[in-house]
Order: structure tokens, then sequence, then C-alpha cells
């Protein structure tokens, strides 16, 4: 190998740990920490004092692989990923991981999979080509709802059904006021919002969390956005209330669409609104 290759590799290296160091962001709480990767959606590494679980896997091959460079780089086993629910930019890139690492999630979320996993595939080949799977991801271990320790951290497990998808995850870790709870919230970010039933119940949802326990949580780790707080909640009541008085005038999608970025000038992530309006324009 000539030395112009090598000072090319190592220059590769450094560049793409660079990329990976931009994408994470990293909060400790005592022996804990949570490193959390965001690309088209977040990723959350939990590390207790000997190990590793990984929350969601990215949407494409390209930014898995990265993640799980970022993981090999932490220096402790991933023991499990937990898929939160079965939306493609969670999901799609557990492939990369799953020679080496069970893959866990609840029996109706790995249902969801079965029921709608392919159709993100066959929508989503065209654009993604190689860079995401053929197969739907089929869970390793079924993910029991309730109280877990992992390698001595508390963890929560709880599920709630019809609100950004079907079925998804909310992770507490009470010791550390810290909840995960993906697609439930997003921070900043235009909400994918589907279907305006479900719409209804996340925001039941939402309201509860806001006047539950959930509430002491002082760390919200989100599906989409930066990391949060309970702020989180009031803040994705008001978009979705405000999406449901907009769809009630009954105008055009584009129409909608614009009318909703007027609304939220700030928001990030128009193509996930495109994405939204398409879904409640067009319901497959
Ligand atoms: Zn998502």
């Amino acid at each position: 190998m000539s030395l112009k290759t090598v000072l090319f590799i190592i220059s590769f290296l450094f560049s793409s740990l660079a990329l990976a160091a931009e994408n994470i962001s990293v909060i400790s709480s005592g022996a804990l920490k949570i490193h959390t990767f965001h690309g088209i959606s977040n990723s959350h590494l939990i590390e207790t004092k000997n190990e590793l679980h990984l929350i969601d896997a990215q949407m494409t091959f390209k930014h898995a692989r990265q993640l799980k460079k970022y993981i090999d780089s932490v220096g402790k086993p991933l023991v499990q990923v937990i898929l939160s629910h079965n939306h493609p930019d969670h999901w799609f890139g557990a492939e990369i991981f799953s020679s080496q690492t069970p893959i866990a999630t609840t029996a109706n979320i790995t249902k969801d999979l079965k029921n709608g996993g392919y159709r993100y595939i066959k929508n989503l080949k065209k654009k993604l080509k190689d860079n995401m799977p053929d197969q739907v991801i089929k869970p390793d271990v079924e993910l029991n709802l309730g109280q877990h320790n992992w390698d001595g951290l508390k963890v929560i497990v709880e599920e709630y059904a019809e609100q950004e998808s079907h079925h998804s995850l909310v992770l507490k870790l009470p010791e550390h006021g810290i909840m995960i709870g993906q697609d439930l919230f997003y921070n900043e970010m235009f909400l994918v919002a589907s279907d305006r039933n479900r719409n209804k119940h996340w925001v039941e949802i939402l309201q509860n969390f806001s006047a539950n326990e959930a509430k002491h949580y002082k760390t919200i780790l989100v599906g989409h956005g930066k990391n949060s707080d309970p702020a989180v909640f009031t803040q994705d009541i008001k978009y979705l209330n405000a999406l449901e008085a907009t769809l009630a005038k009954g105008l055009t999608q584009q129409q909608t669409q614009q009318e909703m970025i007027k609304q939220f000038p700030e928001k990030g992530g128009k193509g996930m609104l495109a994405i939204s309006m398409r879904n409640l324009f067009n319901p497959h």
C-alpha cells in the first residue's frame, strides 16, 4: 500500500468520524450515558456500566453503518436493538445489526411490521435502491411490557396504540428522569400525522403525559429533532390541534400544506410534512 493510499484512508476515517460526531449528542446521568445519533430519525444508544442497548436502527444502510461504527467505537457489547414502531425510518437499518445482535420488539409491533413492512419496501425501493433492505426485519426477541433490569438500570417499557403509528414504545428510566418516546414526540419538526382519528387519540395520549407522572421526567428523547423536555408534549398538542382545525376547513392538499407551513414557519422537516399530507389526503 502506498503512502498516498494510507493517507487517503486516514483522512477518510477522520472525515467519517467527524461526520459521525456532528450527528451525535450525548447526555450523562451518573453512570448512565445516552448517545443519540441524529440521522433521518433518532437512534438512542443506552450505555450502562457493561453494555449497550440501541433504540431504533435508522432508515438507510448508510446511516445504520455509520451508527454501527460509532457503537463499535464505544467498546462495549451491544446486547439488543429495540424497534420502537414499524415506520421505515426506524427499522430499515436493522439488517445491518441483525447478524450480530438480537432485534427485539413487542408482539404488536412485530405484527405491525409483518402487516405493513413490505409496503414500505415496495414504495421506497426505487428511491433508496441498495441502501435499504429487500425483506421485512423479523424480530428475534419478544419484548415484554413492564419493568426490566438492564445491567442494573431500571427500565419501564410501555406501549401506546393508534397515534403516530399503530403501536409505539415508550421507555422510561425513572431513576434518571429520562423518557424515550420516539415518534410520539417531535421537537421543532413537522409531525408525520397520517390519520385524523389517530391524531385525536395521539392528542389524548400527550394530554395524559402532561397530567400524569410523565410530566416529572426532565429529559424527553424524541424520534425527530433535538433532545427535549416535557414542554414537547404541549408543543406537539398545539401542532396536532392546529392541523385538525386546518383539515376541518376542507382545503386542498396543497393549500393545507401551505397553511401548516405558514402557521409553523420555524419547524424543520418539510419533507415529512409532505409525507403527512399525502397520507392524510390519499389514505392507503
Ligand atoms: Zn420517524
